[in-house]
C-alpha cells in the first residue's frame, strides 16, 4: 500500500490503473477506523484491482458549533489498519491541497437534504457532496462504496452521481454493529460507560419499531410511537424518528414497499445516527438490522 497526499499523484495512478485495464474501487472516509468502514475496505477488495481509500476530515461538513477540531484521528493505526483490509492506495490530503481558496463552488443535492439530519445540519450534506464530487472527479470512473450507517448521505451521493452523470457507481453496503447493537461511529469514541449503555437505545427502539411492523401494523404514527418509547425508556431524547421511502427519502403514509426508520440522538458529546431497512409486500416484512462485528470497537485504533 502506498500512501498519497497530493491530488495530482492519485488522479495519475488512477488514470494508469485503468489504462493497464483495472477497475478502481473507491472508500471515501474521515478516517478513524473501526469495522463498518474495513468491510467497506474489504468489499472494494473483493471486487477491484486498484483500492483507494481517502481520509479527509472535511471541514466544509462541520458547522462552527460542531467537532471538526476534536474529531478523532490516527494516521498511524489507520494505515496499519487500511493496509491489512486489502486497500492499495491511501489518500490523505491536507486541508490547503483539497481547498487551495476559499470555497466559492458547492454542490447543492435539493429535496433528499431537506429532512432527517438536514433539519439541525443544514450545510452538513452541501460539504459532503461537495468534497465527494471533487473526489469523484479526482478519481474518476471507478465504483465507490458508502455505508448503509449513513442511509441518508448514501442517498444523497447516489442521487448526485446520477444527476451530475458523474462516472461512479454508488455502491451501499450493511450498517456494521458492535456485538451490543450499537452502530459502528469513529464518535461512540466520545461516549462514556454510561453513555454507552444509553446509546444501546437505539437500536432496541428500531428493533421494537421493525417488530411493530412484523407484527401487521402498517401505520407509521403507531410505529413511530413505540420507537420514541422504547428509546426513552433507555433515557435518550431524540432529535427525530422518521419513517421515508428508501429510494427518494418521501415521508410514507402507509407502510409498503422498501422503507427506512431513522433516528438521530444526541448522547453526551456525540450526536448518533441509526437506521432499519424493511422490505414489506402485503404480509411479508423482512427486515434488514445491519451485521454485527467480530471485533471489538477501538481493536483497530
Ligand atoms: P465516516 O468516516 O464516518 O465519514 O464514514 C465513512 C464511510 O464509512 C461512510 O460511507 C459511512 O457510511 C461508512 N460507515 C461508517 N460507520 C459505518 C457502520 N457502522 N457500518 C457501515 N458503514 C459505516
Amino acid at each position: 500500500m502506498i500512501v498519497v497526499e497530493r491530488i495530482a499523484e492519485l488522479r495519475e495512478r488512477c488514470d494508469l490503473a485503468r489504462r493497464t485495464g483495472s477497475t478502481v474501487g473507491l472508500v471515501p472516509t474521515m478516517g478513524f477506523f473501526h469495522d463498518g468502514h474495513l468491510s467497506l475496505m474489504r468489499a472494494a477488495h473483493a471486487n477491484h484491482d486498484l483500492v483507494v481509500t481517502t481520509i479527509f476530515v472535511n471541514p466544509l461538513q462541520f458547522a462552527e458549533s460542531e467537532d471538526l477540531d476534536s474529531y478523532p484521528r490516527d494516521l498511524a493505526a489507520d494505515t496499519a489498519a487500511a493496509e491489512a483490509a486489502g486497500v492499495d492506495v491511501l489518500f490523505t490530503p491536507s486541508v490547503p491541497e483539497m481547498y487551495p481558496e476559499p470555497t466559492v463552488t458547492t454542490v447543492h443535492v435539493a429535496a433528499l437534504t431537506e429532512g432527517l439530519c438536514g433539519a439541525t445540519r443544514p450545510t452538513h450534506f452541501d460539504g459532503v457532496t461537495t468534497v465527494v464530487a471533487k473526489l469523484f472527479s479526482i478519481v474518476g470512473q471507478c465504483t465507490a462504496y458508502f455505508g448503509r450507517k449513513d442511509f441518508q448521505q448514501l442517498a444523497v451521493v447516489r442521487r448526485m452521481a446520477a444527476d451530475l452523470d458523474l462516472p461512479v457507481e454508488v455502491v451501499g453496503c450493511p450498517l456494521v454493529r458492535e456485538q451490543d447493537g450499537v452502530a459502528m461511529s469513529s464518535r461512540n469514541a466520545y461516549l462514556s460507560a454510561e453513555e454507552r449503555e444509553r446509546a444501546r437505545g437505539l437500536f432496541a427502539g428500531l428493533r421494537a419499531a421493525a417488530a411493530t411492523v412484523e407484527n401487521g401494523e402498517r401505520d407509521p404514527d403507531p410505529v413511530r410511537a413505540v420507537l420514541e418509547s422504547e428509546t426513552a425508556r433507555h433515557g435518550l431524547e431524540l432529535e427525530y424518528a422518521e419513517i421515508r421511502t428508501a429510494a427518494d427519502l418521501t415521508p410514507v403514509a402507509e407502510l409498503d414497499g422498501e422503507v427506512v426508520v431513522a433516528v438521530a440522538a444526541p448522547v453526551g458529546q456525540a450526536r448518533l445516527i441509526d437506521n432499519v431497512t424493511m422490505q414489506i409486500a402485503g404480509a411479508e416484512v423482512s427486515v434488514d438490522l445491519g451485521v454485527v462485528t467480530l471485533a471489538t470497537q477501538g481493536s483497530t485504533n
